[in-house]
């Protein structure tokens, strides 16, 4: 755990917290709790992922993850459009071959989409090659640079495999949407109170987030907007000029 040492002092989370995680849990048992701002401990941890983009623009970069989804996705795309805003979708194979043409009609309105791999399995249960074949199976249908794990958890060997074929691409503002738990109210403050300029932000589409999303997600659109935010897309050009070969062996 020296790792950890290293950061002792230098993250949000106070020095009392900051023992009691070096003195008894592993990284892997931090990143399985869920922050709604990602403590910069986990960002210097993982330096390779993008948990951020560097900029003093007010923009800000919202994701939707696990659909796309019948239900919710049209949705989401009508509140995007009121705004002109652009976005990222991180879509699940499985849900492309039940809703092709909305998958398209997303990739239509000129939005990003990342592959969440084919049907959503955990990195940390799952023996690597047949993680790697599952994330194949969904670049077949999605043709992307982009790559977030699903539950935001990989295992270091994979993804010191996957990020010399993608750019993976994580989130510093967890909206929290997918917890049916909190107040619909703190998923809105969750966002509202922790987003900065180049925030990436994780919403979900898909039927278990739905209530909080359609709570949540317009008065984001409102709130940013007026105080002069962009909505934008996460793309290649943005992401630096990294190449990265997408073709996995
Ligand atoms: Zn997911």
């Amino acid at each position: 755990m020296d790792e950890i040492s290293m950061y002792k002092g230098k993250s949000e989370l106070d020095e009392k917290t900051i023992q009691t995680l070096i003195n008894t849990i592993t990284i892997n048992d931090i990143m399985s709790m869920y922050f709604t701002k990602t403590p910069s401990i986990f960002q210097n941890y993982f330096p390779n992922f993008i948990w951020k983009i560097p900029t003093e623009e007010k923009v800000v970069y919202l994701t939707f993850d696990d659909g796309p989804t019948p239900e919710v996705t049209p949705w989401v795309l009508e509140q995007l459009a009121k705004y002109q805003a652009k976005a990222t979708f991180f879509v699940i194979g499985e849900q492309i071959l039940k809703a092709p043409s909305l998958f398209q009609q997303v990739i239509d309105e000129g939005h990003s989409v990342g592959n969440h791999s084919y049907s959503h399995p955990n990195g940390w249960a799952m023996d690597s090659i047949t993680y790697f074949h599952n994330i194949r199976h969904c670049a077949r249908l999605v043709n992307s640079s982009l790559f977030r794990p699903p539950y935001g958890r990989l295992m270091p060997k994979q993804a010191q495999f996957l990020q010399r074929h993608y750019r993976i691409i994580m989130w510093d503002v967890l909206s929290g949407d997918f917890d049916p738990t909190i107040p619909k109210e703190r998923c809105l403050s969750n966002v509202t109170k922790n987003v900065k300029p180049g925030s990436i932000v994780v919403f979900h589409d898909n039927e278990k987030a739905k209530s909080n999303l359609e709570y949540t997600l317009p008065k984001v659109l409102a709130y940013f907007a007026d105080k002069g935010y962009q909505f934008q897309a996460l793309n290649d050009q943005m992401l630096d000029g990294r190449k990265v070969d997408r073709k996995i062996a």
